[in-house]
């Protein structure tokens, strides 16, 4: 089983904390468009005829297309690959451009998962964030989309923003709750640099919040969405009722993915690729029928690094027996070791040769995959 994702790179106005690859000029759509049914067609046997399971929509913003540039991509995608009948479909979108026409002709594709940037549902901090839509349009948003069938929903959340009280995040929380998704994602705002709000912090206009408020916010949100009936299966990600992001799981997983578009990253089992992150040169090049990317080919040492960051992160864990069929028994033994004393103090569980993180492990989380990690 294989992924396909498709990046996206065009936004309406260009957030004060990303830092995606994505432009706010849509002027190149139409080649943009074109070049990714090449792409598809150019690499056609990168996922080795693999069945494909996921395929996802990111980017970007991935609802600045339209219904005719959406059909277009899957009638490439449908007519090249072989695709699984339980295939998920996700689409990112913002809350702001899902009009009930888009909808409804989005209806006419064979989207299955919607997954809906809100971040907050205060607006003052969507404000601060340079969002495009208010609260009451998100909460809008996700009501038509669920009138219109769609139940499988995910919505973004970010907490840990400059001046959030315990007090905004709960409401966030209970409002997130109480539109009833199916899959919620949340994560820590970070201050990338090269971004706006990297600018803002080194120039004193915002400060970063107290890190002991971070951790209170983190194990609020825990504790809510389990009280709420959703599963925290991975350490930025909750579920309900079993409804994992496929596509992300399969990254989580190790599986193979092919990444389709400017700064999209691919995966083939082995070694690593990534497009050239401009969309005039990545149109340029695919158009000569070459392919602007480059790659990463990633030693045993490097896969096993892999194998470790990505387990760990999720409910399943690192499989002992599988890490030592992949990587040998020498780095079984290395990660064992390394992870004896984290295992004593109660902060990861050895349950059936699977090494997960217990509760209190989560928060430290960083520490121990670290230690975990091999080091040349
Ligand atoms: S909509 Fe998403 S991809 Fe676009 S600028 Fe905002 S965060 Fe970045």
């Amino acid at each position: 089983m294989a992924g396909i994702y498709i990046h996206v790179p065009f936004c309406k106005t260009r957030c004060i904390y990303c830092d995606f690859y994505t432009r706010t000029d849509i002027s190149p759509k139409d080649d943009y468009i074109e070049a990714v049914c090449k792409e598809l067609l150019l690499r056609r046997d990168y996922l080795s005829e693999d069945i494909v399971s996921t395929i996802y929509f990111g980017g970007g913003t991935p609802s600045q297309l339209s219904y005719a540039d959406l059909k277009r991509i899957f009638d490439v995608i449908y007519s090249t690959y072989p695709i699984s009948e339980n295939v998920e479909i996700t689409m990112e979108a913002n809350p702001d451009d899902l009009s009930i026409e888009y909808l409804e002709s989005l209806q006419k594709l064979p989207f299955n998962r919607l997954s809906i940037g809100i971040q907050s549902f205060d607006d003052g901090e969507l404000k601060f964030l340079k969002r495009r839509h208010t609260s009451q349009k998100a909460i809008d948003a996700v009501t038509m989309c669920q009138s219109l069938g769609y139940n499988n929903i995910s919505i973004d959340l970010m907490y840990g923003l400059p001046n959030q009280t315990m007090d905004i995040w709960q409401r966030n929380l209970n409002q997130a709750i109480s539109l009833n998704v199916s899959h919620i994602s949340s994560y820590h705002l970070i201050y990338e640099q090269g971004t706006r709000l990297y600018r803002l912090f080194k120039i004193g206009q915002v400060r970063p919040i107290d890190e002991d408020l971070s951790v209170d916010m983190f194990s609020l949100m825990i504790d809510k969405l389990h009280e709420a009936g959703f599963e925290h299966y991975e350490i930025s990600n909750f579920a309900k009722n079993g409804s994992y992001s496929q596509h992300n799981s399969s990254y989580w997983l190790g599986k193979r993915y092919l990444g389709v578009g400017p700064a999209a990253h691919s995966f083939d089992g082995n070694d690593r690729a990534w497009n050239i992150a401009s969309t005039p040169k990545y149109i340029q090049s695919i158009n000569k029928g070459s392919l602007a990317l480059e790659i990463e080919y990633l030693d045993l040492n490097a896969r096993y690094n892999d194998f470790i960051l990505t387990g760990m992160r999720t409910k399943w864990g690192v499989d002992l027996i599988e890490l030592e069929k992949l990587y040998g028994n020498r780095m079984k033994d290395y990660c064992l070791r390394n992870v004896e004393r984290y295992v004593k103090e109660g902060f990861v569980k050895l349950d059936n040769q699977a090494l997960t993180l217990t509760k209190n492990g989560i928060f430290i989380s960083d520490g121990i995959m670290s230690d975990l990690m091999w080091v040349d």
